[in-house]
């Protein structure tokens, strides 16, 4: 069994240690301020042979900011079999990956899911897979919500239309704090959706623009956030975390 150990080492990417070899790492990026990343996320970026980037001009931004000249190749919800199979070669010759999104951790509503199962499936053990943990923008919002957080449900996106009126009466009857993604084209139309579900019995945050320049953290019922956002549509804007709380 291959094992870690990234822990506390400030070299794991030495040359000479082999045991270390082909690793893939997992790296959490900022999901708006460029300061939000860890020391370790921005060695393990540096010392990396490639950084697979869901959008390789996105990610160029946090990497010249950073001084970091490791080549990038993209990897997103599109990848072909062929470029998976490309990456599979790039880790059988004892290369170290990272994987990124556009913005915080991958995996969680990002692409890489089925990456990272793919490569367990082909390695198992052989290959280490390695979590740099930083920013997420559920995580954030619920930490800055008030709102009871030991157990919460997280949903993602919601989806468009099929299943959507299923897990709004789900959210209406959860016992656990709710928590999903939202755009700002679809806001005003879960919010209502709230209203209809839920009324006025549940505290619901919208926060928007976390760690960006028009960062906002609102709570109310569902009916007060509908009239604030009518009251104020540019703030109708960017991106969204939504917390429900429990019934
Ligand atoms: N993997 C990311 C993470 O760990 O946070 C989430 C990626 S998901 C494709 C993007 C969604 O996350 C956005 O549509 C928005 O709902 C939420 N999000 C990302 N950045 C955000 C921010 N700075 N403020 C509020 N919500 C954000």
């Amino acid at each position: 069994m291959t094992m870690s150990s990234d822990k506390t080492s400030s070299n794991h990417l030495d040359p000479a240690s082999s045991e270390t070899r082909r690793t893939f790492y997992i790296v959490a990026t900022p999901i708006g301020n460029l300061e939000d990343i860890t020391i370790r996320a921005i060695r393990v970026l540096k010392e990396a042979d490639i950084i697979l980037c869901e959008d390789t001009r996105v990610t160029k931004k946090l990497l010249e900011k950073y001084e970091i000249d490791t080549p990038t190749s993209n990897y997103d919800v599109h990848s072909t079999a062929s470029k998976v199979e490309k990456i599979f070669v790039m880790l059988e010759a004892g290369k170290n990956l990272a994987l990124v999104s556009d913005a915080g951790t991958p995996c969680i509503s990002d692409p890489g899911v089925l990456l990272v199962a793919q490569i367990r499936e082909r390695f198992g053990n052989a290959i280490t897979i390695v979590p740099i943990p930083g920013a997420s923008a559920l995580i954030s919002a619920l930490s800055a919500s008030g709102v009871p957080s030991s157990e919460f449900l997280f949903l993602g996106f919601l989806p468009h239309k099929k299943g959507r009126e299923t897990l709004f009466k789900e959210i209406a009857g959860s016992e656990r704090t709710v928590v999903f993604y939202e755009s700002p084209h679809r806001i005003g139309k879960t919010l209502a959706s709230l209203v209809e579900h839920i009324g006025d019995m549940r505290r619901v945050v919208l926060a928007r623009e976390l760690t960006k320049v028009y960062e906002e953290i609102v709570s109310g019922t569902a009916t007060e956030l509908v009239s604030y956002l009518t009251k104020h549509p540019k703030k109708v804007r960017g991106e969204f975390v939504v917390i429900v709380e429990k019934g």
